[in-house]
This record gives structure tokens, C-alpha cells and sequence, in this order.
């Protein structure tokens, strides 16, 4: 696997594959890798001929007051995750090289952004869009997959792309979950082991308003109250948000005739963990 830090190596790098017919599919990350993100580089790897992963703790998307600081990180342990993944190329931005001095540009998917974690951490998805797109134009992949955990960030960087004809193929992966149903984070490290156990409230009270879903509940009122009180349940949970969403505009609706989203944010000790159930008709 190679490492390539300047970005005019990056570029240099992926000119030469695609000049040389080769299907290059990019992987974002902040690091911190778990089972969740390896499972992006397998389906990359079935998706293309070169598996490129980006590592980058992205300072714009994090608020003030948030947990830049903290977030957990360990690149010699992540560098031999993704080897031992057979990724092709590692790449690992300084964010002086991401934002030049001076740097006053910034994209805004602005309807998309406002709801749901973009009404708690404002300025959060320009952020994760703003850095999207310089890794896409860095990079220049084919393809780049986004995990479904993150199911705004997603919709957000389709819409980006969508606004901006920007010539790249973006592919949603489905939640990766721990046996109990948790969905993978590198955040899960912030939980102490009674909050760990607490987590799995977030999964089950979503797995709860699916399966009413399935048995003929469609108003966003009984199945979000449904998840409110399931989630009240556990002590060591305190809601952000428990919404239900058309699965494409993100607007809240009031039952479900088109697929839609419910999707919630919980803080659980230091955590605050996001999980979401995408139900269709
Ligand atoms: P992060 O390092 O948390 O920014 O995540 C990098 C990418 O991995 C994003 O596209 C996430 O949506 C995705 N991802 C993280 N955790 C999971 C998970 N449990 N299941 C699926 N995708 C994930």
C-alpha cells in the first residue's frame, strides 16, 4: 500500500491510473478505522480496480465545543488495517494542504443541511461537504462510497454532486452494526461499558418502529413516540432527535407514503451517536 501525503502526489498518482484505463473508487474516513469502514474498502475493491482510502479529521465540520480535539485517533493502527485490506493507496492530508491560508471558499447543500444533526451542529455539513469535494477533486475517483449510518451526510454529498455535475458516482453502504445491533462508530470509544450496554437502546427501538411499520402503522407521530418511549427506557440516554423524513428530501412528513427515514440522535455519556431505519411502503 502506498502512503501519499502531498496532494499534487495524489493527483499525479490517480492521472496516471486512469490514463492507464483503471476504475479508481475513493473511500473517505476520519480514521479510527473499525469494521464498519472495512467493510467500504471490500465493497470498493468489488467496485473498481483501485481501492484509494482517505484519512482525514476534518477541523470544518466540527462545531465549536465539539469533540475535534478529542476525536480518537491512531494511524499506525489504521495504516495496517487498510494494508492488511489490500488498499491500494492511503491518503493522508495535512490540513494545512486542505485549507490553504487564507482559504474563503466553502460549499453549502443548503435545504438538505438544515434539519435533522445539520439544526445541532450548524455549519456541520458545509463542512462535510466542503471537504467531500476537495477530496473528490483531488482525487478524481470514479466512484466513492459513503456509509448509510450517515444518512444525511450522504444525501448531502449526492445533491452536491448532483448541483455541481461533478463526474463521480456516489454509492451508499448499508449500516454495519455490532452483534447486538449498535452501529459501528469510531465514536463508540467515548462509551464506558454501562453506556456501551445502554447503546443498544437506539437499535432496538429503531428494529421496535420498524417492525409496527411492517405490521401497518404509516403516521410519523406514533411510530417517532413509539422510538421516544422506547428510548426513555434507558437511563444513561438523553434524545437529540427522533424524526421521520421523506428518504430523499429530508423533509419531515407526516406518514409514510414514499420511502422515508427515521432517523434520531441520542447522547449517551460523553457519545453522541446517531442511527437511522430507512422504511418503505
Ligand atoms: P467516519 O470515519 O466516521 O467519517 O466514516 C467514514 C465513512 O464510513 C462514512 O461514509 C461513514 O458513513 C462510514 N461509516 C462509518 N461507520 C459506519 C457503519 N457502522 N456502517 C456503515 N458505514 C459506516
Amino acid at each position: 500500500m502506498q502512503i501519499i501525503e502531498p496532494i499534487s502526489d495524489m493527483r499525479e498518482w490517480s492521472e496516471s491510473q486512469r490514463r492507464a484505463g483503471r476504475r479508481i473508487v475513493l473511500v473517505p474516513t476520519m480514521g479510527f478505522l473499525h469494521e464498519g469502514h472495512l467493510c467500504l474498502m471490500r465493497d470498493a475493491r468489488l467496485r473498481g480496480d483501485l481501492v484509494v482510502a482517505s484519512i482525514f479529521v476534518n477541523p470544518t465540520q466540527f462545531g465549536p465545543g465539539e469533540d475535534f480535539a478529542a476525536y480518537p485517533r491512531d494511524f499506525e493502527r489504521d495504516r495496517r488495517m487498510l494494508e492488511a485490506e489490500g488498499v491500494d493507496v492511503l491518503f493522508h492530508p495535512s490540513a494545512a494542504q486542505i485549507y490553504p491560508a487564507g482559504a474563503q471558499t466553502f460549499v453549502e447543500v443548503e435545504k438538505l443541511s438544515a434539519p435533522l444533526c445539520g439544526a445541532a451542529r450548524l455549519g456541520h455539513f458545509r463542512g462535510v461537504a466542503t471537504v467531500v469535494a476537495k477530496l473528490l477533486n483531488i482525487v478524481q475517483p470514479h466512484a466513492a462510497i459513503f456509509g448509510e449510518k450517515d444518512f444525511q451526510q450522504l444525501q448531502v454529498i449526492r445533491r452536491m454532486v448532483r448541483d455541481l455535475a461533478m463526474d463521480v458516482e456516489i454509492i451508499g453502504h448499508p449500516i454495519v452494526r455490532e452483534s447486538d445491533g449498535l452501529a459501528m462508530s469510531s465514536r463508540n470509544s467515548y462509551l464506558t461499558a454501562a453506556e456501551r450496554q445502554a447503546a443498544v437502546c437506539l437499535s432496538r427501538a429503531l428494529c421496535k418502529a420498524e417492525r409496527w411499520f411492517r405490521r401497518g402503522e404509516k403516521a410519523a407521530a406514533a411510530l417517532v413516540n413509539l422510538v421516544v418511549a422506547e428510548l426513555a427506557k434507558e437511563p444513561l440516554a438523553k434524545v437529540e432527535y427522533v424524526q421521520l423524513c421523506d428518504a430523499e428530501t429530508l423533509d419531515e412528513v407526516g406518514a409514510i407514503g414514499a420511502p422515508a427515514v427515521l432517523a434520531l440522535a441520542v447522547r449517551i455519556g460523553n457519545a453522541r451517536l446517531i442511527d437511522n431505519r430507512v422504511l418503505k411502503p
